[in-house]
């Protein structure tokens, strides 16, 4: 099973989509393992978005994203960083297919309502960045055993 970082960006928690959001993706049967509303602070969203640090846009997206408080999750599944960045859709909202999260939601290339991680290295040191070990709870999702077929092996060490 894979972990993933999401966060619903400023501009969701100012429209109200939040409850939108997480609906789509407990929906889709992904198991919520965090969840907080946290103010991002300038110096972990240098890090956070390290590789646009060279863009003309990196100082305002640093601003918005740190404008008001985010909403921040890890995400469970199997292959969770790909079901949730196939959820997301891509950058340009406006680009976005419809039935995708920014495809429904956004017509920006900045205040696209989510951030997803975006490969297995991305998603391990954006949790760890922004969740302390005690805020991630180990529970059993009964209805994984619905979700998965038991061929896919869903079930880890320990029953969870
Ligand atoms: N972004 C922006 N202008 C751009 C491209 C990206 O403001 O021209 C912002 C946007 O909010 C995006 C974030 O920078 O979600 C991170 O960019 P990345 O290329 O990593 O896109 P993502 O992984 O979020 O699709
Ligand atoms: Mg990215």
């Amino acid at each position: 099973m894979e972990q993933t970082l999401v966060i619903i960006k400023p501009d969701a928690v100012n429209r109200a989509l939040v409850g939108e959001v997480i609906k789509r993706f407990e929906n889709k049967g992904l198991q919520i393992k965090a969840m907080k509303m946290h103010m991002l602070q300038p110096y972990a969203l240098k890090d956070h978005y390290a590789h646009l640090k060279e863009k003309g846009f990196f100082e305002e997206l640093v601003k918005y994203m740190s404008s008001i408080p985010s909403i921040l999750m890890v995400l469970k599944g199997k292959e969770a960083i790909k079901v949730v960045r196939t959820m997301v859709g891509p950058t340009q909202g406006r680009d976005a297919l419809p039935g995708t999260i920014r495809g429904d939601y956004s017509v920006s290339n900045q205040s696209n309502v989510v951030h997803a991680s975006e490969n297995k290295k991305a998603a391990k040191a954006e949790i760890e960045r922004l969740f302390s070990k005690e805020e991630i709870f180990d529970y059993r999702k009964m209805n994984f055993d619905w979700i998965y077929s038991k061929d896919e092996k869903y079930i880890e060490k320990g029953g969870k």
